[in-house]
Order: C-alpha cells, then structure tokens, then sequence
C-alpha cells in the first residue's frame, strides 16, 4: 500500500513537472496574499487584491488572451523586457504603466520613475531601484545596461517586500538591500551575471525567498546548492515552458 502510494505521488509530481508553466505561488500579507505567476524569462505576474500586475511582458504571443492588466512594470528598453504589442495587448482604459524614461520614450501615458524614485498604486509601494553592468558589454568601453537607465523595483504590499532585478551584475545596491522577503534575481551571460556571482550578491542582501528568473542556459540546480546553509528559501521554477 505504501510503495503504491509513493508510487502515485512521484508519479503525479513527474506530470505536473511536464504539464507546463509552474503552478502560481502564494505569498501571504497583511493586505491578503499575492499569487506569483511566471510567465517567460523576464516575465511574471503578480496578482493581490483583484488586481493584476504584469512584470515585462515579452514576447507579445505569450499574451495573447491573456487577463488585461491593471498594472504593467517595466524595466528596460530591451526586447525581452519591452514589447509594444503585447503592452498594446494587454492594456485596458484604466492600466497603469510604469517604466524608466528610456521607455516611456516608445509607449505614451506612462508613469516614469527614475532609479531611487517611488510611488503607490492600489495598495502597492513602487521604488524604483538600479539595475546596470559594472563590466559586461557588448565591445570594450559599452555596458549592456549602462546605469541609470533601466529600473529594478522593490515593491511593498501588505507588509511584504518583493525584489525584482531587472538586468543587472552583483551590484552595491543589491546587497544593500534590506528587508526584502521576495527576490526576482536574473542570472545569464552575457549580459548580467554568472549563477556564483547572482549568489554572491543573494547572500549579501539574504532575502528570505529568491526565485532565480531571466535564467536562460544558466544552471540554477548550482545556484541553489550555493546558497544552502544560508537560510534562504531558494524556489526553482520553470521559466521556459511557453
Ligand atoms: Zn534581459
């Protein structure tokens, strides 16, 4: 009875490993929980309060029929952060959009933030935090994300601080974080950082949950085995399934 029962479990995890995206994660509040959704690479969803916050949505065919959003942030200017269509596709009369000035030079009606700037949107906190490369680039004396352009987000709801990188290496004011309880951290090369640097900087800052994402061609598994010991809850999940 028992061996069956393994048996099934296993066998129902094997599915639902297989099934596509990761089933939603749950983050509890003050203000009620906000449900984690990945999406793709760059993109997820955030959803607390009947709200629906999209985080870069790219590319435009993944949200096709997708839930209009009541919030969209953005990061960057880049192809995986930033795609008119899927922007144009997802906008209803009343979302709100929220970008760096880089961007809102492409999309009209945006709400610019600018690295250490915030503002609050239904219940959210919205900081906007920086996101750049100390030494990759695409030839010497270029950066990939020069400083200042692109905005990472530290966003408050309920008590809780959620983390999102943008595109960034292992810089000074991601370990100066503080009190954050959930991490979005990118890690791929070229054009952020390696899984020992994206660790190096996690420890640094010691979120309680970290979700590697923007991962592509990166080996998580080593990333998690990094930071055992240290107390965060490292949460793996799949990102490229669509
Ligand atoms: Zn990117």
């Amino acid at each position: 009875m028992n061996c069956l029962g393994i048996w099934v479990l296993s066998g129902l995890s094997a599915v639902s490993l297989l099934a596509g995206p990761s089933p939603a994660d749950t983050i509890p509040t003050s203000a009620g929980p906000v449900e984690i959704t990945p999406i793709h690479h760059a993109s997820f969803t955030l959803r607390a309060g009947g709200k629906l916050v999209y985080v870069d949505p790219s590319p435009a065919e993944l949200f096709k029929g997708k839930p209009k959003a009541d919030l969209i942030l953005l990061t960057d200017i880049h192809g995986d952060h930033m795609d008119l269509a899927a922007i144009a596709d997802l906008s209803q009369a009343d979302t709100t959009v929220v970008a760096p000035a880089a961007v809102a030079q492409k999309i009209a009606g945006v709400r610019v933030l600018e690295n250490g700037q915030k503002t609050s949107w239904n219940g959210w906190a919205i900081e906007a935090v920086p996101m750049y490369n100390i030494k990759r680039g695409p030839k010497p004396g270029e950066l990939y994300h020069p400083k200042g352009r692109g905005n990472g987000y530290v966003l408050t709801y309920g008590g809780k601080r959620f983390y999102i990188s943008g595109d960034t290496e292992n810089i000074p004011e991601m370990r100066a974080l503080k009190n954050i309880d959930v991490a979005f951290v990118c890690m791929n090369l070229p054009y952020t950082m390696p899984v020992e640097e994206a660790a190096e900087a996690v420890k640094a800052f010691h979120p309680k949950i970290v979700y590697p994402y923007h991962y592509k061609g990166q080996d998580t598994q080593k990333f998690a085995e990094l930071l055992k010991g240290t107390g965060i809850d490292v949460r793996l999940r799949d990102w490229y399934a669509e």
